[in-house]
């Protein structure tokens, strides 16, 4: 392998890369981890002959990246050798030949797992989706925790990439550094990992505002002297009384990060100068029973309360009660000798290291000769623990995310590495049909993380899936079993709907052919008539009825016309009669042709340059409401002057309205309402939302409360939506349309419109 190398690879390269991997197996032996140095070094060499030849950005060879990725992983976190693996060999899987299978092979199945999973959210970021993908991404990462090792080794790719930032297109730079401070940093802080927290801000904010963070910078450096002068002032009491106290102690001053010095200049709005908390006094003190701990932090308090004054509401105990993240020190703030206040910060070594590298470090107090695995899976736990229950008060990443909202959610990849969030349970069918309705009725399989899987198949976060289709596939009723979101439901109903068109369009040829033998035409039939020929098939839509004769359900028998010619019969007297005591001298409500042979010249006695008044008197209507468009009193309307010399009233929009002005024009007038009382049948779409008691709150509120007359109300729910045609009677225009008003003003119901 090592010849491989050699051809692309100077001697002194070759000799910084074993010197990298000298330095990271060295500080793997120094540590307490039990000694796995085999495997690391069959890690690397695997690593190095897959990335072979392949440089950075910034010329070096690609491999030096894996190793510092690995070295971070070890010193800087204190994780063992699968983690050190995992790291050497993270980008092997994303950016070469190599399979997810083949690190399996060589390594088994842990080392493979974390690998897949870093491979997976390597997509997601890089993408060029990534910053509006990066809520999505958040959660990625939450739901990923199962191993949580696979975050925290992408922590250290973060920080490595970060430190070598530099070398980036300046574009790219500032994506990173926006994504660093926006995922990385907050996630960081929530893992305990607080140095890496606070060098991957003062690496993001150097490269988002590279002249505030050098302007910073130099503050700091120029008050060095004056800062140190004081804090020899103040710690030298301290340090004096503590030696005298028996007690082993270091002692340093903490410089606020220049990140943090800024948020207080921003947050204060105050200049540099003002911020005068600019560094705390940390005492770290040996310990090596952790019983004892307690009561020296607390003994040290003692002594330094003695010399300064304490600021009453400044002390905090993270002993008895330490943070989520794990965090444990006692801090107290106290009045220095140059008037400002002080924080001071107490730990033992312990707490020291737990507070620098998180709950890597927790266990390394307990390790015996147990296997890396066992050790790892205590702390964990504690970390998903961390994340599934954030602390109530604490304010930073997960409060503002509200973990326990995404329980119920996964995310998946396409196979673009698009990221989608889906709820949980969600099938390979649910992201077919919320991808596209197309892609959902052609579905036949899925493909997850590259095997064939069925539709049905259930899928986990960060499965990438593709969806597989078939031009011949058809979308079949008993997938609804399969779908869990609304939004695939929908699509399936609506996509199955579809797939019936040919035969409900069978059925209306079929029905329309048993109007034409009778004489009629489906417009002329009126609400009532249409209601009766529901009743004789047994359907209650046209939809229905349709589907019915064309599927062969129902068939026209020999009594269906003398069904109709009753029907149309009894309508006219029940409607017209009662309404308008309306007298009629010809069939004008079947016979709508124009070139009706009697009364030929009627029609010239109407001026059809003047306003028409649409009146009723002793006689009835001198008007003839069409049946095509029912139009109302207040609506907008025209008339068509027929042969007989009848004025039939036709809504302004009514397509049969628009065929008689292009071809009699001559014939048609404008009209003006001067109706009063009667009432007049009017459909009513109403669709919503269908929560508990809205079906109820909405026939209450049209029967009772606006006193209407209700002849039909049909509703259909489906899932969370309900469908509702309510057909009442009403006096004109203006009473619809508050009517339409008042529904719409109930919650949960989305639309409410009059249907012509
Ligand atoms: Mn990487």
């Amino acid at each position: 392998m090592t010849s491989d190398n050699e051809k692309y690879f100077t001697e002194e390269e070759e000799t910084r890369i074993d010197k990298a991997f000298k330095e990271l197996l060295e500080g793997y032996l120094g540590s307490k981890h039990r000694k796995k140095a085999e495997l690391i070094e069959k890690a690397f060499r695997f690593a190095k002959h897959a990335h072979h030849g392949i440089r950075r950005r910034s010329g070096e060879p690609y491999i030096l990246h894996p190793i510092e990725v690995a070295r971070i992983v070890s010193q800087e976190i204190g994780l063992g050798s699968t983690s050190i693996c995992a790291a050497l060999l993270h980008d092997v899987v994303e950016d070469t030949e190599y399979t997810v299978e083949d690190i399996e092979q060589h390594f088994g199945k842990k080392i493979a797992q974390l690998v897949d999973g870093l491979t997976k959210i390597s997509g997601g970021i890089f993408g060029d989706k990534a910053s509006e993908q990066a809520e999505n991404f958040r959660k990625l990462l939450l739901t990923m925790s199962e191993d949580i090792r696979v975050i925290i080794i992408k922590m250290a790719d973060r920080l490595h990439n970060m430190r070598t930032l530099g070398s980036m297109a300046p574009n790219k730079q500032f994506k990173i550094a926006g994504e660093t401070l926006y995922i990385y940093a907050p996630l960081a802080h929530r893992l305990g990992l607080f140095a890496i927290k606070t060098e991957l801000e003062d690496l993001s904010f150097k490269y988002e505002h590279p002249v505030t963070y050098e302007e910073i910078e130099r503050k700091i450096a120029q008050t060095a002297q004056k800062r140190n002068d004081v804090y020899t002032n103040f710690a030298e009491p301290i340090a004096k009384k503590l030696e005298e106290a028996g007690i082993k102690f270091d002692a340093k001053a903490r410089l606020k990060s220049v990140y943090s010095i800024w948020k207080k200049m921003e947050n204060k709005k105050i200049p540099f100068e003002e911020v005068y908390d600019l560094y705390a006094m940390r005492i770290i003190f040996d310990c090596d029973d952790i019983s004892k701990e307690k009561a020296i932090c607390w003994n040290i308090y003692s002594i330094i309360t003695d010399l300064y004054r304490v600021h009453p509401e400044r002390t905090r105990d993270w002993i008895v009660t330490p943070k989520a993240n794990g965090y444990q020190a006692l801090h107290l703030t106290v009045m220095g000798p140059d008037g400002n206040w002080i924080e001071v910060q107490i730990r033992s070594k312990r707490m020291d290291e737990i507070a620098e590298k998180g709950f890597a470090a927790h266990w390394k107090y307990k390790i015996g000769d147990t296997d890396e695995e066992n050790e790892l899976s205590d702390w964990l736990r504690t970390i998903q623990d961390i994340l599934e229950n954030p602390e109530p008060n604490a304010i930073d990443f997960l409060d503002t995310l509200k973990l326990n909202l995404f329980a119920s959610e996964i995310v998946v990849f396409t196979p673009k590495g698009e990221l989608i969030t889906m709820p949980k349970g969600s099938s390979v069918l649910d992201v077919a049909f919320e991808l596209h309705t197309e892609l959902g009725c052609k579905c036949i399989a899925g493909k997850v993380n590259h095997k064939l899987v069925p539709l049905s198949y259930k899928l986990n976060s960060g499965d990438q899936i593709e969806v597989l289709t078939s031009q011949s596939q058809t979308p079949k009723a008993e997938w609804m079993e399969y779908l869990v979101t609304a939004k695939g439901k929908t699509r399936l109903k609506s996509a199955l709907k579809k797939e019936q068109q040919p035969i409900i369009n069978k059925g209306r040829e079929i029905f329309e052919k048993f109007l034409s033998d009778n004489n009629l035409t489906e417009e002329s039939l009126n609400n009532d008539v249409i209601t009766k020929i529901f009743g004789y098939f047994h359907v209650d839509n046209r939809e229905k009825l349709f589907s019915a004769l064309g599927d062969g359900s129902v068939i026209i028998d020999d009594n269906a016309p003398k069904m109709l010619r009753h029907a149309i019969k009894k309508s006219e007297k029940g409607l017209f009669s009662r309404i308008f005591r309306l007298k009629r001298d010809d069939d004008s409500s079947v016979d709508h042709s124009v070139d009706s042979l009697k009364n030929k010249e009627e029609w010239k006695r109407i001026d059809p340059k003047k306003d028409y008044e649409l009146k009723i008197d002793e006689n009835g209507p001198n008007f003839i409401l069409a049946s095509c468009c029912s139009p109302i009193p207040g609506d907008e309307t025209l008339g068509f002057i027929k042969n007989s010399g009848d004025v039939e009233v036709h809504s302004i929009s009514c397509p049969k309205a628009m065929a008689l002005k292009a071809s009699y024009g001559p014939r048609i007038v404008t009209t003006v309402w001067n109706v009063t009382g009667g009432s007049y049948l009017v459909n009513v779409r109403i669709e919503g939302i269908d929560r508990h008691g809205i079906l109820q709150e909405l026939t209450s509120m049209i029967s009772s409360h606006l006193g209407l007359d209700i002849r039909k109300l049909d509703i259909e729910a489906n899932e969370e939506v309900f469908h509702a045609n309510l057909a009442v009677r009403v006096a004109n225009a203006d009473t619809v349309n508050s009517l339409c008003a008042r529904i719409k003003k109930i919650d949960g119901v989305k639309v409410a419109t009059r249907i012509q």
